[in-house]
């Protein structure tokens, strides 16, 4: 290990021996950030799923159910994957514009603890489902409270064009609609305004939307028991090893002092990328160095097949050689292998001066890299390699 960039968190000489690409999970991180979380909700009605779809890794939904936390899941799939990763159903949360039948009779089978309806016609067939079932649902009605997340356009969810949730005026007949139906038990509310969100106010924002509901719903003297205030905290890309981890006390006491809760009434969290985002880096090789007449262009055997979010959101994440002895510093364009223009991982990014069979790290993976994955190009998906946890 040398100067200047690297990182020493790395364990380089075990990594050498692995085939690239692929991503490299640092288990303390999660666990520590797993105890972080614990501690900020010890003690209050809350409770915390994890939002599979950010990360499906067995290896790190084992991890994360071992250690007390729900699932939230987003299709008949993830139902499956969340029951053989040990999550207790009576914890999940069922999300999703789109649940189809089959993965409707799933939830129910199981007795899933929520289902988060994001639409009318949804609830009268899960009511009619679950009667031909003989059993009856437990849902949350989903609510889009028109509030803009000021994230990227493709995971701002809350605002009301989007497909997302019931826009707040029809709510109460949704609520009314859910009361009378008899194979539907209406536990909560259940909001969602997007992802990667880094400021605090949209948050509060939807405090006041929620306490403003609360009291309108008290005087109808309707009660509930859950209040989902869905996920999106967002992950400092830029400074992976200052900031492992958000700042969650920040994030939790905003809620705690913010809502006016209600007696016997829980506070659910859905938290994806805030959970796994920072614990996971996707590892490759460079492949080869060319220069074009205005560009010198590094070649991993990584692509957008393996980390889609530059190529989808024009996501930054922070490129490291953890190789290179050079102390000369050079400018690239870092690309992957995909016939597809947009496969470029970084633009004008400075590293060491780079070479063939280097290692190089990209940072902040652990949430919607791996689980977007694809086989694009009949490319093979990126394997996984964990750290040895110090602790536990
Ligand atoms: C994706 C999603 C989450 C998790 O979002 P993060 O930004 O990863 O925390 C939570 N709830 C719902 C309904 C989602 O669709």
């Amino acid at each position: 290990m040398g100067q200047g960039l690297k990182t020493p968190v790395f364990p380089i000489d075990m990594l050498q021996g692995q085939h690239t690409p692929f991503y490299y999970y640092d288990l303390d991180l999660l666990h520590r950030t797993l105890d972080e979380i614990s501690r900020m909700t010890a003690g209050a009605p809350i409770t915390v799923h994890y939002a599979v779809k950010a990360n499906g890794n067995p290896r790190i939904m084992k991890e994360i159910s071992s250690r007390g936390f729900g699932a939230d899941l987003v299709s008949g799939g993830e139902v499956a994957a969340a029951i053989k990763a040990g999550f207790k159903p009576s914890e999940m949360t069922f999300s999703g514009v789109g649940k189809t039948d089959w993965e409707i009779r799933l939830g129910l089978e199981h007795e899933i603890g929520c289902f988060n309806v994001e639409s009318v016609q949804e609830l009268e067939i899960i009511n009619e489902i679950a009667a031909g079932m003989g059993k009856t649902a437990s849902i949350a009605i989903r609510v889009n409270p028109d509030i803009d997340a000021h994230t990227h356009k493709y995971i701002t969810t809350g605002t009301a064009d989007n497909k997302f949730g019931i826009g707040i005026e029809v709510l109460h007949d949704v609520v009314n609609l859910a009361s009378s139906l008899p194979h539907i038990h209406l536990k909560g509310l259940h909001f969602h305004i997007g992802s990667q969100i880094t400021e605090m106010k949209p948050y509060a924002m939807l405090c006041d939307t929620v306490n403003r509901l609360l009291d309108e719903y008290d005087r109808e003297g309707i009660h509930f028991e859950t209040i989902n205030m869905g996920g999106g905290l967002g992950i400092d890309y830029d400074n992976p090893d200052e900031c492992p981890m958000p700042d969650f006390e920040q994030f939790f006491n905003l809620f705690k002092q913010g809502l006016n809760l209600r007696n016997n009434q829980r506070l659910h969290f859905e938290l994806g990328r805030s959970i796994v985002g920072g614990c996971g880096t996707l590892i490759s090789r460079v492949v080869y160095v060319k220069e074009s007449r205005n560009k010198k262009f590094v070649i991993l055997d990584a692509g957008m097949t393996d980390l889609i979010r530059p190529a989808l959101y024009g996501a930054h994440h922070q490129i490291q050689n953890l190789t290179s002895s050079q102390e000369e510093m050079a400018t690239y364009d870092i690309v992957g292998p995909v016939c597809e223009s947009s496969d470029v991982f970084a633009s004008d990014c400075r590293l060491p001066v780079t070479r063939r069979g280097d290692m190089i790290a990209i940072r902040s993976a652990g949430a919607y890299g791996e689980s977007m994955a694809s086989t694009y190009n009949m490319r093979s998906l990126p394997g996984s390699v964990f750290s040895t946890p110090a602790n536990g």
